[in-house]
């Protein structure tokens, strides 16, 4: 490619609402421009470097068995609303309708289209497992859409789907979904480590996994033993080494829904009863101060109060980030039969005769989330364990600023680690690059596919999910991999290989040399860039620099005796070489 053609418009000045490195750089190097907030036009350099990213996805999905499909962005409301989600997935689900008035959305994720789809297909345990994927675009009107590429509102996810007639089977190709992520991330020079996440009903070691990008503007904190090789998620690490446990959330924005509460719960009871809240109804309540004044408590009282005993049931608030006033969810933990989704407070006071209270927007969350660990260490509800609450998506940092949660931070920080208990618990921030998980039956009970099995019965399938955030992983690559100068990228995802820089084009011999070995280099498959733009040198090689090619040749003074200038971006160290020796090191 010669750089007189290339359009890629590079920016002097950070642009004003960049808030993220990634962002400003992929901003300035002419990699990205912004359409609107959270949506993105990738021009030919960041194009490249998604193909690349979606290719090694691709190569590593074929190669763990998975077949490649495409389903379309457009689904019909029924789909959705046949799985419960139309109502659950809230304000982030895009909605719209065609000119018959008929109801659709843009797909957040892909697990209603798949499960219908095979479904209709497939018929026997003899045609299983089967594990499908698509790279596409997905459509989540997130409440912050930020970070550039990191969270979009359109943005191109791998998502895969598994499905088999045994758990054995889930739990084969869970691993291996597992060992294709970790293979990918490594392949794409990415820092990634993949941390065990809060998984819910589905129960069993390692249910749920989350690859997590190792970066500071991370907006996922994870927990790691100084000791053994435990690693979670923060709410993972709150809610400590379950394995059986509920999925007491929903988080809209996830694909993972609560799963039926089929599992025994391990939910420990507590040594006495404590004293009953009064049963209560309580619309106008809209903050905490509100709540804890109706239920005639502290703040610092609040989670033991909610998870209370309430008709001998343990009863619990979930409080999410992001949630809207009336996304409270009270769960049932013991006994299994009731569990509530997304409802309005009366149903669930009625329900469960718990006290609801409405908790307001986002900041909202702090005083329960510091709370939750006071009274972790302060509650006698749970024998003092960390399973009488549950906080899932509230995300420090993200929903609230860190500050608010010194307290709690100290407290997690100074744990033991929940495994192996010699080591305690490190905090990183990460950002969440993938994510496979255990569906089990809950998409397949909810719209019917099943499948004939060995003895003639038919029975639900078995399924998995397994999702990454290409574009995203473009924007994590640029959080790890920069300096002071501009992008610096890995090769095997960077917009070219090599970077030919003639100091001069007006000097025929530097022109002849770089054209001799723009040609040769390009025959041999190596990807090139030739600048032979009639631009000052400190220009040319401002731009390179924030272009991050991984290998720069600049071709100058010397080159009539065959020798010029190689430089790797990453080192930043020149080296004058002949033209021989620098198609050796490229090649
Ligand atoms: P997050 O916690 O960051 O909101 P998620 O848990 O909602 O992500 P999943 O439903 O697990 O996301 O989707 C699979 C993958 O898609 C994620 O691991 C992430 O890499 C990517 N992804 C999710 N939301 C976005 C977004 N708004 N922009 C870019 N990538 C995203
Ligand atoms: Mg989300
Ligand atoms: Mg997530
Ligand atoms: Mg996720």
């Amino acid at each position: 490619m010669r750089q007189n053609h290339l359009f890629a418009p590079t920016l002097r000045e950070a642009p004003a609402d960049s808030e993220a490195i990634s962002h400003e750089l992929l901003l300035r190097a002419g990699f990205i421009r912004q359409l609107a907030s959270g949506i993105y036009t990738y021009l030919p350099l960041g194009w490249r470097v998604l193909r690349k990213l979606e290719r090694i996805v691709r190569e590593e999905m074929d190669a763990a068995g998975a077949q490649e499909l495409l389903m379309p962005a457009m689904q019909p409301a029924e789909l959705w609303q046949e799985s419960g989600r139309y109502s659950v997935y809230g304000p982030e689900l895009i909605r719209l309708n065609d000119r018959h008035d008929r109801a659709f959305a843009l797909g957040p994720t892909h697990e209603e289209v798949i499960t219908a789809l095979v479904r209709d297909e497939i018929q026997s345990y003899r045609k299983l497992p089967i594990t499908l994927y698509q790279i596409q675009t997905k459509f989540r009107d997130e409440r912050r859409p930020r970070f550039g590429l990191l969270r979009g509102r359109e943005f191109l996810m791998k998502d895969a789907y598994s499905f088999d007639s045994s758990w054995e089977g889930l739990d084969r190709i869970y691993w291996r979904m597992y060992e294709a992520y970790a293979t990918i991330f490594a392949r794409c020079g990415l820092n990634v480590r993949p941390v065990e996440a809060d998984a819910g009903a589905i129960g069993g070691e390692g249910s749920t996994h989350e690859f997590m990008a190792l970066a500071d503007i991370g907006e996922d904190t994870i927990a790691s033993c100084t000791h053994c090789d435990y690693a979670s998620n923060l709410e993972k690490a709150i809610a400590g080494d379950r394995d059986a446990s509920d999925d007491l959330s929903s988080d809209a924005s996830t694909s993972q829904p609560p799963l039926p509460d089929d599992e025994p719960s391990n939910f420990a009871a507590p040594p006495s009863q404590p004293p009953q809240p009064e049963k209560l109804h309580t619309p106008d309540i809209r903050t905490i101060d509100q709540l804890t004044a109706a239920l005639g408590i502290e703040a610092s009282e609040l989670i033991k109060t909610i998870v209370a005993l309430v008709d001998g049931k343990p009863v619990a608030v979930l409080v999410r980030g992001d949630h809207e006033v009336n996304e409270i969810k009270v769960r049932n933990y013991l006994g299994g039969a009731e569990s509530f989704e997304m409802a309005d407070a009366e149903t669930i006071a009625t329900l469960t005769g718990a006290p609801v209270g409405f908790l307001g927007p986002t900041g909202l969350a702090i005083p329960v989330l510091v709370d939750a660990a006071v009274a972790r260490m302060s509650s006698g509800i749970a024998g003092g364990n960390e399973r009488d609450y549950h906080l899932r998506n509230v995300c420090p940092g993200r929903d609230f600023p860190l500050d608010n949660v010194s307290d709690f931070r100290n407290v997690i920080e100074h744990d033991p680690c929940p495994r192996c208990a010699e080591g305690t618990l490190d905090f990183h921030r990460g950002i969440e690059v993938g994510h496979v998980f255990k569906l089990g039956t809950k998409y397949s009970d909810k719209l019917g596919a099943k499948f004939l099995n060995a003895a003639g019965q038919p029975q639900a399938a078995i399924m998995g999910c397994y999702g990454i955030g290409v574009s995203r992983m473009m924007s994590a690559a640029c959080e790890q991999h920069h300096d002071d100068n501009g992008l610096v990228w890995p090769l095997a995802i960077a917009p070219y290989h090599v970077h030919i820089l003639p100091v001069s084009v007006k000097d025929e011999a530097q022109m002849q040399a770089a054209e001799q070995l723009y040609e040769t280099l390009t025959r041999q498959g190596v990807e090139v860039l030739l600048d032979d733009r009639d631009e000052r040198p400190g220009v040319k090689f401002k731009d390179a620099d924030l272009y991050g090619i991984p290998m720069q040749v600049v071709v100058g003074k010397q080159a009539g005796e065959g020798i010029v200038e190689f430089k790797s971006r990453e080192q930043a160290v020149k080296n004058t070489i002949t033209i021989e020796e620098a198609i050796d090191r490229i090649m």
